[in-house]
């Protein structure tokens, strides 16, 4: 934050501060000395001095309201030095009316047409709401001030005395409206606006005692002090930074029944009772007509704000019925297509199931019968074309039945034969079946197999794993690289561990390893041939034993596979 803005944020404090002492000074003074009334009139004209530095300073959206709140207090300022005029150089009390009254009552429209403008940019709900509670405000404050200062006035003195008298507490109807309306708006929580709303509650205050008995308040009083006060809190609203937001339109509010609403309708529905209990208390003779005019609006526009009220409610249920509505036609249609999806898959598994089966009778009589071609005596290039034929009839076999497999899985129709099995056995025949792919691509394959306790599962499905975990080795390490197998009992385990110095999987494919159809990034990108199948029916199998599988690697140094599997309950009870 830079420095001028770090300024232009305390300048209302400062202003706040210096406000208060000339105040104090103000009373510090002699009464009704020249320097008193001197202080005054600095203290009006600097309030309406900053009203315009205010808007300078902050560049709010919309100055000109700030700029009629700097002509209204100045119009009151110059209200003050003419009735000053009176005293100091003229030597006589302000006739009524006077020519200050007439810099009073012209800064009263001033004042009220800056705060209308500012109410202006509420959205339209808010200034529809606003409307109904100003109107009750202004009723029942007009009720009080009609009863209690203005009927008296009506018929005494010269009409220009009838005017001034009845003027100043309209005016001050006028403005407590405007301020109504923003007190009932998210505006209101600006610290510009409080301070608005204290400079406007000391004018009104200030007003109306003074104009109980005007007689009284010509010269120096303590009433001053809420005139003054005015000022100051008039000025720190302007200099306050929040006085931008005072400009821009505020975000809505839903309807809601606050504590300050509900007091509203409290004090709307109680002013013209009160009024009569005043009345009937200090002996003074009712005024039925105004008062029966007063209670009748009054209830008119209680009944008015609770039917907007009501509307307003109900119009909420409707958008929130309307919101429930989309929502579950959005679930249905949601589960419809999910519904839609399984089928789907459903129908893919059965489709793949169906091929591979009626693909496995011909492979196997393929199979069979090159088997058969060659025990027969055979010219050595026809042999060798046999064996191809027998090498790729094999894989394609392979690849049917982990396709058969994996459909059956999802059809949930995996069926376990499971018995006692020695699983170094099982292993052993694994590794031996693969020796000579081995040594076809020169890999060192090792194995070392500890005496393991048995445990209990299905052989067949064991020696697939076995099978997988060994060929995946045997088929990711280079030429000339080293497998390694290990089975060991570990706890209440046993733990069977394939090793080899092959190319690795990278961290990212590694969580995804064990998932149907995956296949790591550089086995594609090295064309391995595979189908991505073989670790995922080892893991099924792995669970279905309640053991696991899981994998140790590092990128182009090689890959540890484990397999986990319980003991047999019989072997844990030895
Ligand atoms: P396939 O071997 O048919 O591709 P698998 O399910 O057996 O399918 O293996 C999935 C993937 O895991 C392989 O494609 C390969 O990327 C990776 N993988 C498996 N075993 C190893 C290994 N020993 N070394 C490096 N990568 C391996």
């Amino acid at each position: 934050m830079n420095v001028a803005a770090t300024r232009s944020r305390s300048i209302h404090r400062a202003y706040l501060a210096a406000g208060l002492a000339a105040t104090a000074l103000y009373f510090a003074l002699p009464w009704d000395s020249f320097a008193q009334t001197l202080v005054y009139d600095a203290i009006g004209a600097s309030a309406a001095a900053v009203s315009i530095l205010g808007s300078r300073i902050h560049r709010p959206s919309l100055r000109l309201p700030w700029y009629l709140f700097g002509a209204g207090l100045l119009a009151f300022s110059v209200g003050d030095v003419f009735f000053n005029l009176y005293s100091f150089v003229w030597h006589r009390d302000p006739p009524v009316p006077s020519i200050a009254d007439v810099f009073y009552l012209a800064g009263y429209p001033l004042l009220t047409a800056g705060l209308c403008l500012l109410v202006r940019r509420l959205r339209s709900e808010e200034r529809r709401r606003g409307r109904f509670d100003a109107a009750m405000l202004i009723a029942a404050f007009a009720l009080c001030q009609w009863i209690f200062l203005m009927q008296d006035r009506l018929h005494s003195g010269s009409l220009g005395e009838r005017v001034v008298a009845l003027s100043y507490p309209a005016m001050d109807v006028i403005l407590l409206a405007a301020l109504v309306f923003f007190a009932l708006t998210p505006t209101s929580r600006t610290v510009a606006y409080r301070y608005l709303a204290v400079s406007i509650v000391f004018l009104l205050v200030a007003d109306e005692v003074y104009g109980l008995s005007p007689a009284r308040y010509a010269h120096t009083t303590w009433l001053d002090s809420f005139w003054l006060l005015s000022y100051v809190c008039w000025g720190v609203a302007a200099l306050h930074p929040s006085m931008r937001e005072l400009s821009e339109p505020a975000r809505a509010h839903a309807p809601r029944v606050s504590t300050l609403r509900l007091a509203m309708l409290a004090v709307a529905l109680t002013t013209a009772p009160a009024v009569l209990l005043i009345q009937s208390a200090t002996g003074a003779s009712v005024d039925a007509v105004p008062i029966a005019v007063g209670a009748g609006l009054l209830g008119g526009l209680v009944l008015l704000r609770l039917t907007s009220i009501i509307h307003a409610l109900e119009e909420l249920r409707g958008t929130e019925r309307l919101a429930r509505a989309e929502a579950e036609t959005a679930q249905r249609l949601l589960a419809e297509q999910n519904e839609r999806l399984r089928e789907a898959d459903r129908l893919k598994d059965e489709f793949v199931a169906l091929i591979s089966h009626d693909l496995r009778t011909p492979l196997t009589s393929i199979t069979g019968y090159v088997e058969l071609a060659l025990e027969d005596d055979l010219t050595d290039d026809v042999r060798g074309f046999l064996q191809v034929v027998a090498r790729n009839a094999d894989r394609l076999l392979a690849l049917v039945n982990d396709l058969l497999f994996v459909a059956r899985l999802q059809a949930g129709e995996m069926s376990l034969e499971p018995a006692d099995v020695d699983l170094a056995g099982v292993v052993r025949d694994g590794v031996n079946a693969m020796e000579p792919r081995a040594a076809a691509k020169g890999i060192t394959l090792t194995c070392v197999l500890d005496a393991v306790p048995s445990v209990h599962a299905d052989r067949n499905r064991m020696l697939q794993v076995v099978d997988n975990l060994v060929s995946n080795a045997l088929k990711f390490t280079p030429e000339g690289g080293a497998v390694h197998v290990s089975l060991r009992q570990h706890d209440d385990c046993v733990r069977l561990e394939v090793t080899d110095s092959g190319i690795g999987i990278a961290p990212n494919d590694q969580r995804r390893l064990f998932q149907r159809f995956f296949r790591a990034e550089n086995a594609v990108e090295r064309q391995v041939p595979g189908t991505g199948l073989g670790l995922y029916i080892s893991r099924v199998i792995a669970e279905a034993h309640d053991g696991s599988v899981s994998v140790r690697s590092e990128l182009g140094r090689g890959s540890t596979f484990r397999l986990e599997l319980p003991m047999a309950r019989a072997a844990v009870a030895a």
